[in-house]
């Protein structure tokens, strides 16, 4: 079924704009000067763009409360190693050993030795996402910072990186704070 857009009609908004904010309905902010057949016009163009955005704010696991933090953290584990894996060879670097961790406040890091570790919740998110920050982290391997350097080669492994560097901006605190069930 189609999701209620809701309107609001803004005098300072100079053109339409979209948003399809995490567990909220999507607005449209229109100027004051649009007619209802345009609105509608614009919402039924969107539609696919709406439905888009909704897939990938899906979070996976919470699908399904029961999931203990136990298997979402093998879950997390086996996913991470697979990407990293595949990766480390594309990289050609050498990974020492891949963990998962409870980090409060970041995705991942990666040791100088070749250890990466991860936080578990990025199994929560889409899997674009957590392949997006194991990719990063094994770049890390080859450049040990965030030069121009660093991101070129994270460009050449995952061209839409800033996609997934943008659903952790807005998603990021929502996944951290989660808590599995008991
Ligand atoms: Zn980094």
């Amino acid at each position: 079924m189609d999701e209620l857009v809701e309107v609001r009609r803004s005098r300072r908004a100079r053109r339409w704009t979209l948003t399809a904010p995490w567990g909220a309905p999507p607005r449209l902010t229109v100027p004051t000067s649009f007619s209802d057949a345009e609105i509608d016009e614009v919402i039924a163009s969107h539609r696919g763009w709406i439905e888009r955005q909704r897939a990938r704010q899906v979070p996976r696991l919470r699908l399904d409360p029961r999931v203990s933090e136990e298997a979402a953290r093998r879950a997390a584990r086996e996913l991470v190693a697979m990407v990293a894996e595949e990766e480390a060879r594309a990289l050609r670097v050498e990974v020492g050993s891949v963990r998962v961790r409870d980090y409060r406040s970041q995705w991942g890091s990666c040791s100088p030795r070749g250890t990466l570790s991860f936080n578990w919740r990025l199994v929560l998110a889409p899997f674009e996402v957590l392949d997006y920050v194991v990719v990063h982290e094994l770049c890390h391997l080859r450049v040990p910072n965030h030069s121009r350097k660093f991101w070129r080669l994270v460009e050449t492994r995952r061209p839409n990186w800033r996609d997934q560097r943008d659903w952790l901006r807005v998603h990021g605190d929502e996944l951290l704070a989660f808590r599995p069930a008991a």
